[in-house]
């Protein structure tokens, strides 16, 4: 730690002890007691004076005059306890001697420090004859003229010859607040006390100030509530409780009261504020706000007591209510619901505690219901300082704590991955290089690197969600660490991208391929997630060092290669590096910035493939395939190949999406045909599919039964459940459904009758293989699958048919419809406008297959 860092440390801590005890204990520090021998002043030391003297408490209404006073009886002797009473409406004499021992005549003041002052009047008499050497009146209506000797304190200024005895008579009158202190000093001492007790004042006040200043410059928004509050506290209690308004602002003296109550309303607010931002409560918990407010009223009302006699019944009635309406706010603040974290569990306990010192202290101001012993805790404790002091240190370890997690934890995920927990790219690549650094010497060892990809996760994740997506990777993390075991170490590079490396990779890798193999095993059952059964397929690419490369970043890069082979060649496979990959690799990587190139701007176009039904060889619909083809003219790759690449990019929706719109604006401007669409799985399940399609359809007013969807079955297979759904909602608009390639993928049965499609689309190999066995050749597979879709009532189209006779074969085996080059090659949009049109002129089609 750094040492500004731990001076501010120990500061904070120290600064509730400081600000409770000072002030009482740095007083008592300076003025120690001692005998009443005044004639001990002239050692510069102060005298209280209370100690050795008789005090007598009357009612208010019955101030006797002075000296005869002394002939009362009810005297008793004024210690501690009594001294520091709260008299409440009750005048106090105080009264006892004072002998000026020395040998010089002596100057002195006796001070009178009462908390406020009522009225005060002090006399000095002569011990012996009861002669008035000395008379001083103070009180609210004096404190103009008091301003003269700059201070409020009550007090006598006289003279006294040595070997002099003078009888002291004070009458303290004051409503409420009991009187303190009565000390005697000499002039230097008494100069030295004012200067000492002023700069002691401004001292304090400032530094809360800089404080709560400090604490509003924080950015954090509890901080900043809270010393909102303590500031509105700290000039409260700074400003009234001491000396320093007056001393700064006498012109404010007759607004007191007033200026009082509107500081005590402003802090009461302002911990209300507090307590509803710190607690979260918000505007829809009527209640606890209600409690609040009328606690805050409560308040309110009780400091305002602190200055108005209750002898009024209107008043007292509303003192009461305030009173009562005061104890709410423990109430509003534990109604709420309990807070989950553990702070604001801790910010209640402390707003609750400053409630209550709140609570004590306007109960003080207004010397209920146990004056003395809550007199006596005042002047002892600070105890309002104590709750400035411990919401500070509230929030600054609050404030300290999230620092410190938040700096552990940024040190974590700087080497970690949050969601699992694995090491990250950062440590894959360090840790990769170390463990070939071990390795160099031995020339015959080998270590493996294995590049892991979950098959389908995007799919998962745009499903089942991204919370299911996270719960599935972290599973899978979990048995990747423990299929691999001690064997090696696993890390996770991004998204759905996982990095092993094995160490100990066997000759030729032999045992890095186990462990793989073994890996590929364990992600084969699916993931039980909550009850729901998720399929985690993995493909793996694996490069060996020294063999495929001697360094960390190649080595990642082939075994990232040999992945995206593995990928290629079908899923859940285990690819060892070869060099051609990495042409795929570059391919790959620029064929998918191309991709984003064009798709911005608008470097792709439609072409049409008309279908044809093969009893009355009329045209029905056509086919809409997506081109690529750049300004000047050149074709960077067929759909073949760039599709893929924009299907694992992601680039698909946004493409896809083109597709749709564009193939409706150009249908709708056609006669009646029906325009098939090709629809990419990930596409289908991007999240509402099927409003979007509906926008497509309104947006060129194309009706929904002239869209054709062609879906492969892998949009169908293992999300059943999800796949169903849609279909059914796109039928339900309208819209016609056909399942493209067919036969080339799973082909179950059992999906076939239970989704909602119109047609089964032959893959073109079939035809294909028709076509090159000759005109009486091998038929049965198409034969079963023409069966099978009659059977289901489901429309059969075949695709890529190249020769007439074909043609003629499939519609005397009784196949609907027919698509390929022996009809018309996919012509763009306008070329197919004028094929259509010759096609009505002379129905050449037509002639050919009948
Ligand atoms: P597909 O859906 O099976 O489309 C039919 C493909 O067969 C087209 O290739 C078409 O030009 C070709 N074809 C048509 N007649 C014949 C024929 O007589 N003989 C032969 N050998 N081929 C014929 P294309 O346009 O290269 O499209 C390839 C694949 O790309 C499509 O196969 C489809 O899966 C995909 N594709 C094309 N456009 C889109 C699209 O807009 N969206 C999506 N998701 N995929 C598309
Ligand atoms: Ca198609
Ligand atoms: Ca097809």
């Amino acid at each position: 730690m750094t040492a500004p860092a731990l001076i501010v440390r120990v500061l904070i801590w120290l600064l509730p002890v400081v600000l409770t005890l000072m002030p009482v204990s740095v007083c008592r520090a300076l003025e120690s007691e001692a005998p009443i021998d005044l004639s001990a002043l002239s050692t510069g030391r102060a005298i209280a004076l209370v100690e050795s003297m008789q005090v007598l408490q009357q009612p208010l209404g019955q101030v006797s005059p002075a000296a005869e006073v002394l002939s009362r009886p009810g005297w008793r002797p004024a210690t501690v306890a009594n001294r520091n009473a709260s008299w409440k409406r009750s005048a106090v004499w105080l009264t006892g001697l004072v002998t000026q021992h020395g040998d010089r005549p002596l100057a002195c003041r006796i001070t009178l420090a009462p908390t406020r002052i009522g009225t005060v009047e002090m006399l000095a008499l002569d011990a012996q004859t009861g002669a008035v050497l000395a008379r001083r009146l103070e009180g609210p209506r004096m404190l103009e003229q008091v301003r003269t000797v700059d201070h409020v304190e009550a007090m006598l200024p006289f003279d006294l010859a040595p070997g002099q005895t003078v009888r002291l008579l004070i009458r303290a009158e004051d409503l409420t607040v009991a009187t303190t202190e009565v000390t005697a000093r000499d002039e230097s001492a008494y100069v030295r006390h004012q200067a000492l007790s002023l700069l002691g004042e401004a001292v304090m006040f400032t530094l809360t100030l800089l404080l709560c200043l400090l604490v509003l410059c924080s950015r954090d928004r509890g901080m900043i509530v809270v010393g909102g509050w303590l500031l509105a506290g700290v000039c409260f209690e700074s400003l009234f409780s001491g000396q320093l308004l007056l001393m700064l602002l006498p012109a404010l003296l007759p607004w007191n009261v007033g200026l009082f109550t509107l500081l005590g309303a402003l802090c009461t607010g302002l911990f209300g504020v507090a307590t509803l931002v710190l607690l979260r409560l918000d505007a829809r918990q009527r209640w606890p706000l209600l409690l609040l407010a009328s606690a805050a009223l409560g308040v309110v009302v009780g400091l305002s007591a602190f200055f108005v006699t209750d002898a009024n019944p209107a008043r007292m009635a509303v003192n009461r209510i305030g009173f009562i309406t005061l104890l709410l706010w423990p109430l509003a603040a534990w109604r709420s619901p309990a807070p989950l974290d553990e702070e604001r569990h801790r910010l209640r306990w402390m707003l609750t505690l400053s409630w209550a010192v709140l609570l004590v202290y306007v109960m003080l101001a207004r010397g209920a219901p146990h004056p003395q012993a809550l007199q006596l805790l005042q002047d002892e404790l600070r105890l309002d300082r104590l709750v400035i002091g411990a919401t500070l240190m509230v929030q600054f370890s609050i404030w300290r704590n999230r620092r410190r997690t938040a700096g552990r934890r940024a040190e974590f995920l700087a080497f970690h991955d949050a969601l699992t927990g694995l090491p990250n790219r950062v440590s894959a690549g360090e840790r990769l290089q170390q463990a070939l650094d071990r390795q160099a010497p031995e020339p015959d060892a080998t270590l493996a690197v294995l590049y892991l990809d979950l098959d389908k996760f995007k799919q998962v994740n745009d499903t089942h969600g991204h919370a299911l997506g996270d719960r599935l990777l972290r599973a899978v993390a979990e048995r990747m660490r423990a299929s691999l075991g001690e064997a090696g170490s696993v890390f996770r590079l991004s998204g759905d991208e996982f990095m092993a490396i094995v160490p100990e990779a066997g000759p030729d890798g032999e045992r890095a391929r186990a462990l793989a193999e073994a890996l590929l095993a364990a992600m084969e059952p699916p993931l039980d997630l909550g009850g729901q059964q998720v399929p985690a397929g993995l493909s793996i690419g694996m490069a060996l060092a020294p063999r495929h490369g001697r360094d960390a970043e190649t080595l990642m890069r082939h075994a990232d290669a040999a992945l995206y082979a593995a990928k290629r060649d079908g899923e859940r496979r285990l690819m060892l590096f070869a060099p051609p990959m990495l042409a795929w690799l570059t391919e790959r990587m620029q064929l998918r910035a191309a991709l984003h190139r064009s798709l911005r701007q608008g470097d792709f176009r439609l072409e049409f493939q008309p279908q044809c039904r093969l009893c009355d060889g009329r045209i029905t619909g056509v086919e809409a395939l997506l081109r690529w083809r750049l300004p000047d003219g050149t074709v960077p790759a067929s759909p073949e190949r760039f599709i893929p690449v924009a299907e694992e990019s992601g680039l698909i929706v946004p493409l896809g999406d083109w597709v749709l719109d564009e193939a409706c604006r150009q249908a709708a401007a056609w006669p009646e045909l029906v325009v098939a669409v090709n629809v990419s799985a990930m596409q289908f399940r991007g999240g509402d599919f099927s409003g979007r399609v509906a926008a497509a359809l309104a947006r060129h007013g194309l009706p929904a039964h002239r869209l054709e969807l062609e879906l492969t079955e892998s949009v169908l297979i293992g999300h059943e459940d999800e796949a169903l759904r849609w279909l059914a909602e796109l039928r339900a608009m309208g819209v016609r459904l056909a399942i493209d390639d067919f036969g080339t993928g799973y082909s179950s049965l059992s999906y076939l009758h239970r989704f909602p499609v119109h047609r089964l689309k032959i893959d073109r190999s079939f035809i294909q293989q028709m076509e090159s066995a000759g005109p009486a050749g091998e038929a049965t597979l198409v034969a079963a699958i023409l069966q099978i879709a009659r059977r289901l009532g489901l429309e059969t189209v075949a695709e890529g048919v190249e020769s007439p006779a074909m043609l003629t074969r499939l519609a005397r085996m009784g196949c609907d419809v027919a698509q390929g080059h022996a009809i018309a090659q996919p012509l763009p949009s306008q070329e197919m406008r004028r094929w259509l049109d010759a096609q009505t002129d002379r129905p050449q089609v037509a002639a050919t297959t009948a």
